[in-house]
């Protein structure tokens, strides 16, 4: 990490929790930088992880993110990965409220299977938490009601959580993308910072062109481009996705000012939770009254949110039938 201060919290100059998206010169190749600040330091705190825990679920927030950030229009992106490690599911969502100017709201949480994680000591490794045995990584797009729901559904294919992603976009939506995602907890101040780039080759807009994949020999000068543009992002150092004092712009001239890079307006996130009382309120009264005694200790239900582990207390009592 660098020895520049970290940003506690969000002056008007911060470029944390922002989204930036780019593009390539004359390619058809686009992505995103994102950083994040305050947002995942906020979400890892109110969840007692251990480190190597809560930095699996940092990177998992800064996929959720960049994937988040790319919808346009009102609507919730899920992703789900239920493995057969010590973290038996990660859930996070990003939801785009539709009012202009609104940050994007992220959330997210991380089931640990204690019994498994003790196994793997102090410092276990993605195998031990991910794994890449049993599992599937989800993607649910909703956008309402009225709109149809997009599931996309892959094999936890990978070492690392970059891999799957990557490994998601080649089978699930045929684009060929390279993809970094970092978090650490900064050794002296004890916050959590986390980063990330995704790149994709995008299929050309007009019909009948071939996406990069199958594409013949006559294509090889954009293979060629492609696969320089793909190392660039991947020479990115962890350090340089969660460092402050590297602005998303500086860290994308850094690595494609030879090509020329387009940057377009950025969109900012925050975590947010969506639970509430009366959403809790209205699913507990569909329980039976058997299944109410059964949640009842000492004279209340207490339900826990385990997104950002607030807890809300009922009275059986607002759930008798009269
Ligand atoms: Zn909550």
């Amino acid at each position: 990490m660098s020895d520049q201060p970290i940003v506690i919290k969000d002056p008007d100059y911060s470029r944390d929790n922002e989204v930036r998206p780019f593009q390539i010169e004359g390619e058809n190749f686009r992505g995103r930088v994102v950083r994040l600040g305050t947002a995942v330091d906020e979400i890892l705190k109110n969840h007692n992880y251990s480190d190597a825990v809560a930095r699996i679920l940092g990177e998992f927030l800064v996929l959720t993110s960049l994937l988040g950030s790319m919808m346009k229009f009102k609507g919730i992106v899920t992703i789900q990965v239920k493995s057969s490690g010590a973290l038996p599911m990660l859930v996070a969502d990003y939801e785009n409220s539709g009012i202009d100017g609104e940050p994007g709201h992220l959330r997210g949480y991380a089931q640990v299977d204690e019994k498994i994680l003790g196994q793997y000591g102090k410092n276990p490794s993605y195998a031990g938490l991910v794994g890449s045995k049993k599992g599937y990584m989800a993607l649910t797009i909703d956008q309402g009601d009225e709109m149809e729901r997009y599931q996309g559904i892959v094999d936890l294919k990978g070492e690392t959580l970059s891999e799957v992603a990557r490994n998601y976009f080649l089978s699930s939506e045929q684009t060929p993308t390279e993809i970094k995602l970092s978090c650490d907890k900064d050794p002296v101040s004890g916050f959590w910072r986390a980063g990330g780039i995704m790149l994709q080759h995008l299929a050309r807009g007009e019909e009948g062109q071939e996406r990069l994949l199958e594409r013949a020999e006559t294509a090889n000068q954009d293979k060629e481009t492609w696969e320089r543009a793909t190392i660039f992002t991947n020479s990115v150092k962890e350090q340089e996705l969660q460092d402050p004092s590297l602005t998303s712009d500086a860290l994308l001239y850094r690595l494609f000012h030879e090509d020329g890079v387009r940057v377009f307006d950025a969109s900012h996130v925050a975590f947010q939770c969506r639970c509430s009382r009366d959403k809790l309120y209205n699913t507990l009264k569909g329980f039976s009254a058997e299944d109410l005694v059964e949640s009842t200790v000492d004279g209340k239900i207490t339900v826990n949110c385990q997104f950002c582990s607030s807890d809300y207390v009922f009275d059986p009592e607002e759930f008798s039938t009269p």
